[in-house]
């Protein structure tokens, strides 16, 4: 739940009424929902502030990371209100950027690896994820390399591969990324961002 600081006196009130509820045997979630975001906003309040900038899109969202200063570590990213592009507010992506720190005890950090017919992943390591990789690439793309078009014109197409860019991409990373497909022939270039 997300509780604007303009909200904070009116939340106050809620928790002490819904205190007076339990005893009635009223769900008190929402309470307790309330009181963590309480507590979690007295230690924004008590952590350093630290102002950076969206990656993912040429919006340039500002951002407001808290970092508890006793442990060095961000606690929470929200969006920057005093930001005069987009003050305060961020779209899904920019709102769960914070699940990209090592806080988020849920992220990926292997390769993760489901053989063709296979119901089951396989924990792999880089290099045999890159050999793999471009082993696919370099058989796929010498099987559909399409060097003239129907006129006999020279065009130098690799029909036969796709490239999807991922959410988690910064602007950056996607350069290098079209770069890379661009120079290998591919045509059918997409991004998540497009959709
Ligand atoms: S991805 Fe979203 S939050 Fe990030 S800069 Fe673009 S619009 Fe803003």
């Amino acid at each position: 739940m997300e509780i604007t600081r303009r909200g904070f006196l009116s939340m106050t009130g809620a928790i002490g009424s819904g205190i007076a509820l339990s005893g009635l045997g009223i769900n008190l979630s929402p309470v307790k929902a309330y009181a963590d975001e309480l507590s979690k906003m007295n230690r924004v309040k008590a952590a350093k502030q630290v102002t950076t900038v969206c990656c993912y899109c040429s919006v340039g969202c500002g951002l407001v990371c808290s970092v508890d200063k006793l442990t060095s570590k961000i606690f929470n990213i929200e969006g920057d209100a005093d930001h005069p592009i987009n003050e305060g507010s961020l779209c899904a992506k920019g709102a769960g950027f914070f699940d990209l720190t090592e806080a988020n005890k849920h992220r990926l950090k292997k390769v993760l690896y489901r053989a063709p017919m296979s119901d089951k992943w396989e924990e792999k390591e880089w290099p045999w994820a890159l050999e793999r990789i471009a082993r696919l690439v370099k058989d796929t793309r010498e099987a559909g390399f399409v060097k003239t078009n129907a006129k006999g014109e020279v065009v130098n197409r690799c029909e036969n591969i796709g490239h999807l860019g991922s959410s988690n991409v910064d602007n950056e990373e996607c350069w290098l990324m079209s770069i890379k497909a661009r120079a290998l022939g591919m045509i059918y270039i997409d991004h998540q961002a497009r959709v």
